[in-house]
Order: C-alpha cells, then structure tokens, then sequence
C-alpha cells in the first residue's frame, strides 16, 4: 500500500515536469487533448523502427517517444509490413502520421514534414580489401547495391545516371552481394549499414567512405492535420544533445540486443565450456567486433579524407556548446572558413592534388589550434572551429593568425592558398541556427570583398 501511494506521488510528480518541457497555450492544449493521433509505421526498419519481441524499438522509436512524452501525446500507433502501406495509410487518412522517413516531392503532395530530429550520412560499405575511397568518382564505373526506391538508389540514379545499379529488396541483400563479390558496394544511410553488418557478420565488409549526401529523418503528417507540425518542431526543438548522443550509443554501440542473439552468444558459450578450442575463436570474433565498433564511432564522427571531425560531430557539439553558454554565460565564439577558388585548383593539378591540399591545410591548421577547439568540415573546402570560452576580439585575431598562416604556408604539390573567413559569438537569444547564419553572413561578405580577408559581428 505504502508502495503504492509512493508510486502515486512520483507519478504526480514527474508527469507534470516531462510536459512541462514545452509550454503550450489553451489552444494547443486543447486540440492535443482532443486527439488520439493514430502513427503508422513499418516494423521492418532497422535500426530506426523494428519489432522486438512484439514491441516496435528503434532510433526512431526512441525520438518519437521523447517527442511523444514532451507535447503529451495520446496516440495509437499501426505495425504494417511494408513502406507502401504506410504511405497509402496517410494518403487515404487512415493514419495521421509516420515518425521516421525523409521528404520526397511526391509525399509533399499530401503530406507535411518537421523538421528533421537526427541526420546520418550515407556510407559506403566495401569488401574490407578496398582501400578509401575518398570520392564518388572511385565508383562511378563500379557495380553498386542498393535497396529498390530507398533514398540512395533514387539519389544515385539522378547523381550518376551511367552507373552500374543493382536494385535489392534491402540492405542485407545488398550487403550479400558484396560480400560474394557480385557488387563492389551497398550504399545506404550509416547507421542501417552499421547495424546490418553487425547483425548479420559479415565481417569480410567494412564502411569505407562517405557519399555527398546525408538523410534527414523527419515525421511525416497527412496534410489536414498540419496544426500539429508547429507543435512537433518545437518538440525536436526540445531535445538536448545529450539525449541525442545517448540515442545514437544505444543503437550504434550496443550489439547484442535481441534475444535470438543472446541466444547464440549462450549457445556458443557453452560449447565454449566444452570445446577449449572455442575460447580463441570468440575471442577473436570479440575482439572483430570491438574495433569495428570503435571504427564505426570513428566513423559517425570524423571526416574520411581529412580525419578532422564531421558535420554530425560540428552539428552536436555545437548544440552542446550553445546550451552551456546559455546556462553558464561563458564566451562563445565560432570561425567559419572556406578556400578560395578551390575549383581552380581542382581544374589545373587535379581532384586527387585538390584531395591532398584539403588534408594538408587541415593538419596544418589543427596544429595552429588548442586542444578545446573544435575544429571540423562543415562540408567540401568549408570548415568550422568553434572556439569554447573564447570572445570576438580573439577569435578574430585567431582567424587573423589563421589566414595569414596559411597565406604563407608552402604545400606540397601547389604554390600558395588563400581562406576567406567569417567570425561571430554568441549572443543572448541565440540558437545554433541563427549562429551559424551570421557565420555564414559574415564569410560571405569576406568574398565579396575580395577574399584572403576575415569579417566578423
Ligand atoms: P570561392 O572562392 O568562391 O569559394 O571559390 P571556390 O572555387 O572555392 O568555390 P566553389 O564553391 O565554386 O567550388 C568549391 C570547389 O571545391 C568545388 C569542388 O569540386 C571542390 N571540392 C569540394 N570538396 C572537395 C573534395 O573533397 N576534394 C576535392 N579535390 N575538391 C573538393
Ligand atoms: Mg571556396
Ligand atoms: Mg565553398
């Protein structure tokens, strides 16, 4: 009884708090009160939405549940079999919404998007024996597998409309392939590679590089219920990097999640007791296993060409970075950069020189930085540091040093470069967004005024 009543304070106690996360007023409240808002989802995904044991678990799963908790949802939700039934559910109003997929311009035609709550490059995953593959270019004449109208094969085919594409019913299909030699490389979003290699063993493969695109996951609304759409960006809004961050360990890191793999992990085990010789070979799986996880962090958070962090990692940290300022009025401050006139460089040495410049200035510039520095590629010849307990004057004098360093600076294959710089700090009232977009304003006006120069606000 005590137990109970126990039990009944905490619930008092914590269910106003989870809802308390987003203030909503009496309209809000009201429409969300007066719906039971019915999901629909495939439990196929992995790993963004799967069944388990009767359950639908996943990355997304877990989002959609934070979101779900903060705005006090009531909802419903609907397992079918495949995506298409999925779509043709919002089309009809069968069901309101799916909480994991990404934009398409036929979906717009009846359908809304959020904005997206997590974003994952896609990757390409090879025989172990190839070596980095630093450019789309090294498979352009290659046999590629990938899942029928996933978002890969639909940006691959517009991309590179003269490769060799292999269509499969999905990524354990593709992976087969490769891993029997009958395609190079499966392309799909990171973490369904990830997840699939692990699952199925196939430790013959491995990521190696990263395609241009990333995949966006939204939650998809059928157009008449768009009132709800303002609601969930402020959810997604909501969510801390932490929370990210613990999402993304769950489901890239831990890898005996299921029971049918706990079940063979006991199974092996005991023949283990029985059969000495086994003890090596699980520890040599274990040991597979582990670096491929620690290889798969690496991954999720470094650029393949220059081994600076990645936009994902920009992404987080910078959100992590922002959240402390705000809390703890510390200073802040951002340097974006980008190169100047790097496709002439490209068009007189060269992609493959074009490559080695980027990694050169990159190692150069790390060595210029403290080691709290945050220094990443936003994407091609554009690079973001962002600068902890740092205000304007010395990250401008730092971005100063910087771009005449690298004026200077001697490389290897070409004669001289030169970086145009933009520099902003936080302040009051910021979001990562709106930093970034004076940033970029900033760098922007460091080109048009001639470039090899640094502007700040
Ligand atoms: P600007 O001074 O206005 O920045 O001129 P730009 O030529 O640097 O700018 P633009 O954005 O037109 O071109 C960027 C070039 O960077 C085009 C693209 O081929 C090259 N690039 C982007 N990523 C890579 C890469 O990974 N390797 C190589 N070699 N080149 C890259
Ligand atoms: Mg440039
Ligand atoms: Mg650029």
């Amino acid at each position: 009884m005590r137990q109970a009543v126990k039990l009944l304070i905490a619930l008092f106690l914590v269910a106003p708090l989870s809802y308390a996360k987003i203030s909503l007023n009496q309209k809000e409240l009201h429409y969300i009160k007066s719906h039971t808002f019915k999901c629909v989802a495939t439990g196929t995904w992995e790993p963004f939405n799967v069944t388990s044991d009767g359950k639908l678990v996943g990355i997304a799963v877990d989002y959609w549940k934070l979101i779900k908790k903060r705005l006090g949802l009531k909802t419903n939700c609907l397992v079918v079999d495949n995506f298409n039934e999925v779509l043709e559910d919002i089309k009809s109003g069968d069901a309101d919404l799916n909480f994991a997929t990404g934009t398409t311009p036929d979906r717009e035609r009846y359908a809304v998007f959020s904005k997206p709550y997590v974003s994952f490059p896609i990757v390409i995953a090879t025989s172990n024996s190839v070596g980095f593959i630093s450019d789309m270019s090294l498979i352009k004449d290659k046999t590629i597998a990938v899942g029928k109208n996933y978002t890969s094969d639909i940006l691959l085919k517009k991309n590179y409309p003269n490769m060799h594409i292999v269509e499969v019913k999905n990524v354990d299909e593709a992976l087969k392939l490769v891993s029997e030699g009958k395609a190079f490389a499966a392309i799909d979003i990171l973490p369904v590679i990830a997840y699939n290699i692990n699952k199925y063993s196939f430790t013959d493969l491995k990521i190696s590089g990263n395609t241009p695109w990333n995949f966006d996951i939204r939650i998809m609304v059928r157009k008449d219920m768009k009132n709800l759409l303002p609601l969930l960006n402020r959810a997604i809004d909501s969510i801390e990097s932490s929370k990210k961050e613990q999402i993304f360990q769950k489901w890239l890191s831990v890898k005996y999640k299921n029971n049918r793999d706990k079940k063979i992990i006991i199974t092996l085990l005991v023949i283990l007791l029985l059969v000495t010789g086994w003890v090596l070979h699980l520890t040599r799986e274990i040991k597979k296993r582990k670096v491929l996880e620690s290889e798969l962090e690496r991954l999720a958070t470094m650029d393949k060409l220059t081994s600076i962090y990645n936009r994902y990692k920009l992404d987080i940290s910078l959100d992590e970075q922002v959240e402390i300022v705000k809390r703890y009025e510390r200073d802040l401050s951002i340097i974006f950069f980008d190169i100047d006139f790097f496709k002439d460089i490209n068009d007189r040495y060269g992609h493959k020189v074009g490559d080695e410049v980027l990694k050169e200035l990159t190692q150069f510039i790390s060595n210029l930085l403290r080691k709290s520095d945050i220094f990443g590629r936003w994407g091609g010849e554009e690079f973001l540091i962002i600068l902890p307990e740092t205000s304007k004057k010395e990250a401008t004098m730092l971005a100063e040093k910087l771009r005449n360093a690298i004026e200077h600076y001697d490389f290897k294959h070409i004669d001289r470069l030169t970086c145009s710089f933009g520099v902003t700090s936080f302040k009051k009232g910021d979001t990562s967004e709106k930093i970034i977009s004076r940033v970029d304003k900033k760098l922007y006006s460091a080109k048009q005024s001639g470039r090899n120069r640094v502007e700040s606000e």
